[in-house]
């Protein structure tokens, strides 16, 4: 039954509503809406012009009316008063195809099979301006689970954990992470589209209670260029009717032949994957990157699977589910998710073969490997892949395909106007 948003709002105290989409580019766009309004705008939706957001449009175009999903209602649990939504924005009275979330949504209707997912999503805290960590005592070089360091955080980390434990999300350890100043918070994987909501509240919600304890919390993928970067694995299992079908105590290691066949579709479209999951032109500082001052990157270095070996795009830590390593902080949540669905059913429906693991160190012995697929080695690299990918076409929409590649291929131009200072040492006596 759908949830009446006028009668949430009397019933647990809520005095203004955020209307949220999320763009192409993964910025929430919301509309705070007092509750005496809720009820028109659960019908029609919360105007916006869209060409004010990441959605590909022009000043031209009508009006955009995000429509919230009544089931997606978070209370904010620092801030009760305010219930969040999740929206998706309707044009001319149609669905904004290029929207991320009815992209997920659409590749959600077009598979057989239900994808879980849960998201470990590693953030920085650092000082308000941005330039330095918010924790000047966090210099270990080995900083990884450092109790001291996590625990001046505790009312930080505490906070948002009570949040998710409130939100019934099954919060189950927080850690401090390998770069100084990094942490990460595990929760329960769920379906896909209530993970991808989860996964951008819980980046709105981080950010927010940094904030009101005066720090400011980032998933720039890379903003130390020495420390190891944010990462955002996913844990992915495939389900129908109650039955995990990655699990097989027959199959190696634990996976059956169906999830063999989706890695081999996320390997065969990873480099056009990327563009997705690495979308900023600093991702391709996390990835392919030297080693960091912790003694390794902990990011893949190139298209390769192996078992519980940390070193590899995809690992394979236990039976039934795989890890995917590529994503980042700066992933779009939507589109991560609707990215490795495509890409793993594309495996399923073509058999694809995901070839034999390697149980090697790709650090340092990845260059032993003939014919090992290399990731794209920027953000250029990945858009003409994810441009040129009939499966990510034909699966995410050529909508959304066409309108990510234009802007993102425009963010591209942009930074290579930036004149560098590297530029001016390497090049000055040329
Ligand atoms: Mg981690």
């Amino acid at each position: 039954m759908t949830i009446d948003l006028a009668d949430a709002a009397r019933e647990r105290g809520i005095k203004y509503f955020l209307i949220s989409y999320t763009d192409l580019f993964g910025i929430q766009r919301a509309k705070l809406v007092p509750a005496s309004a809720i009820a028109g705008m659960q019908k029609n939706g919360a105007g916006f012009a869209g060409f004010a957001s990441w959605l590909d449009m022009t000043p031209a175009d009508p009006d955009v009316l995000a429509i919230p999903d009544p089931s997606s209602l978070i209370q904010l649990p620092w801030k009760r008063e305010v219930g969040w939504l999740a929206a998706d924005p309707w044009m001319a009275g149609k669905p904004v195809e290029q929207a991320p979330r009815l992209v997920l949504q659409r590749a959600m209707a077009a598979s057989d099979a239900a994808m879980q997912t849960g998201v470990e999503c590693e953030f920085f805290l650092i000082a308000p301006d941005g330039t330095a960590l918010a924790d000047g005592s966090d210099r270990q070089a080995k900083p990884c689970y450092d109790q001291s360091a996590l625990m001046r955080r505790y009312d930080v980390i505490t906070e948002i954990c009570d949040a998710m434990l409130e939100l019934g999300w099954g919060p189950y350890q927080n850690d401090h992470e390998d770069a100084n100043g990094q942490f990460e918070m595990n929760w329960h994987y769920a379906p896909a589209l209530t993970t991808a909501d989860r996964h951008v509240f819980f980046k709105y919600m981080v950010k927010a209670i940094a904030e009101k304890h005066g720090m400011r919390a980032t998933f720039m993928p890379k903003p130390f260029i020495d420390l190891t970067g944010s990462g955002c694995h996913a844990h992915v299992s495939l389900w129908r009717g109650g039955v995990n079908l990655f699990d097989d105590p027959n199959g190696e290691l634990g996976l059956s032949a169906t999830a063999y066949q989706f890695i081999g579709g996320v390997l065969a479209n990873a480099g056009a994957l990327c563009a997705l999951t690495n979308p900023a032109v600093n991702s391709y500082k996390r990835l392919n990157a030297p080693s960091t001052t912790s003694g390794s990157t902990w990011a893949p270095n190139a298209i390769s699977y192996g078992g519980n070996n940390r070193t590899h795009m995809i690992r394979i830590p236990d039976a039934g589910r795989f890890e995917f390593r590529l994503a980042d902080g700066a992933a779009n949540p939507y589109l991560l998710q609707a990215g490795l669905l495509v890409a793993g059913m594309d495996g399923i429906a073509q058999a694809r073969d995901p070839g034999q693991r390697l149980d090697i160190n790709m650090y340092t012995d990845g260059h032993t490997v003939n014919g090992i697929q290399r990731l794209p080695l920027n953000l250029l690299d990945a858009l003409r892949s994810l441009e040129g990918s009939a499966v990510l076409r034909a699966g995410l929409g050529d909508a959304l395909v066409d309108a990510y590649t234009k802007l993102k291929y425009r963010e591209w131009n942009d930074y290579t106007r930036h004149l560098t200072q590297w530029e001016r040492d390497s090049t000055l006596d040329c």
